[in-house]
């Protein structure tokens, strides 16, 4: 039945074996977690956004993975979605709030420099009416500053309910949290809702970056996002990025702040602070051409001792 409905409704799907393997798989996934969370199998990496034009690391992205005991380093893919269907998210998603900022407390501490650090929600969190509570409550007991915070929302995720989504956040916003809008252009939005929404950044999905050079339809889908965000006065991020044609192409748009695997794959913590260091070190000497950048050299190097 849930085949047929998600398939569009109003039609029928017998039942095969691929359906029984696919539920097993989900059910030993969904059971594994519930030992994960207790046994402390997850783990963050954290990739950098860096603003090409002067080098400068001006967020990082926590990113989760699942350490399974028998299959190894598992992708959020493969197990968030199971955690949302088992209600298992919220304990998740604490475990990732907490462990981030406990994180980027520890690099302030060693003097390097106190860049947002942003976590990913869940569309099934919306719902909750008591999430900014309890985004302050585990930032005050952490205790770091709530403007130091950024949480990436889906377009489809506002879309569900876009009053409870409004009231979440603008209370968030309100505590000095930051909002960052993920894969935008990839799911349904209504422009006029997405102004009325208390945002401050807008990431470019990778699906159009990816092809930017190649597809003139991707480029002017492009072109118009980077300039609409501009107008809405947002902050752009291009997601994905992996090639200096893109950077350029990027670049002639205006848009210079950019996350992806050419600047840096996501990192475990201790590499993480290397690219903060140096970013301290090289802020003295600003960097004048963008396309021979110090941060390609510094950060490439740390990307491929790991
Ligand atoms: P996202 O938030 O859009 O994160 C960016 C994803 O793109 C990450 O995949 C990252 O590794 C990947 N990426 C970054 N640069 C490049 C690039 O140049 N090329 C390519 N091909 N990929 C790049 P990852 O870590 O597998 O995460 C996938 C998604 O899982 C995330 O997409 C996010 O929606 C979700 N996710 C990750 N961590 C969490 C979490 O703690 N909670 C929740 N609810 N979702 C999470
Ligand atoms: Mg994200
Ligand atoms: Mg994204």
């Amino acid at each position: 039945m849930y085949n047929a409905k998600s398939e569009g409704r109003n039609r029928f799907f017998f039942y095969n074996d691929s359906m029984r393997a696919a539920t097993a798989q989900r059910l030993s996934i969904e059971h594994d977690l519930r030992r994960a969370i207790e046994g402390e199998q997850f783990e963050l990496h954290y990739q950098p956004q860096i603003n090409v034009s002067t080098g400068q690391v001006v967020g990082i992205e926590a990113l989760i993975r699942w350490n399974h005991p028998t299959l190894g380093l598992l992708a959020p893919s493969n197990f968030i979605p199971v955690a949302e269907e088992a209600g298992l998210i919220m304990a998740i998603w604490e475990w990732v709030l907490v462990t981030a900022l406990i994180q980027h407390n520890a690099w302030r501490q060693q003097g390097l420099p106190a860049v947002t650090i942003g976590v990913n929600l869940s569309s099934v969190q919306f719902s909750d009416p008591g999430l900014a509570e309890r985004v302050r409550e585990i930032a005050r007991v952490v205790g770091v500053p709530l403007d130091c915070l950024e949480l990436e929302v889906t377009e489809s995720m506002l879309m569900v309910d876009f009053d409870a989504a409004l009231k979440t956040l603008t209370a968030l916003r309100a505590m000095g949290v930051k909002i960052a809008i993920d894969d935008f252009g990839t799911g349904y939005s209504s422009l006029s809702y997405l102004r009325r929404l208390p945002l401050d950044k807008l990431k470019l999905d990778q699906s159009f970056i990816r092809d930017a050079g190649e597809s003139e339809g991707d480029a002017a889908i492009t072109r118009a996002i980077v300039a609409m965000a501009q107008s809405l006065h947002l902050t752009v991020v291009a997601e994905g990025v992996e090639t200096q044609a893109q950077i350029d192409f990027l670049g002639s748009l205006g848009c210079t702040t950019m996350q992806g695997f050419l600047l840096s794959r996501p990192l475990p913590a201790p590499a993480i602070a290397e690219i903060l260091r140096e970013n301290r070190a090289a802020s003295a000497q600003p960097i004048a051409d963008s396309r021979d950048p110090l941060w390609a050299s510094i950060i490439q190097s740390k990307a491929h001792s790991h």
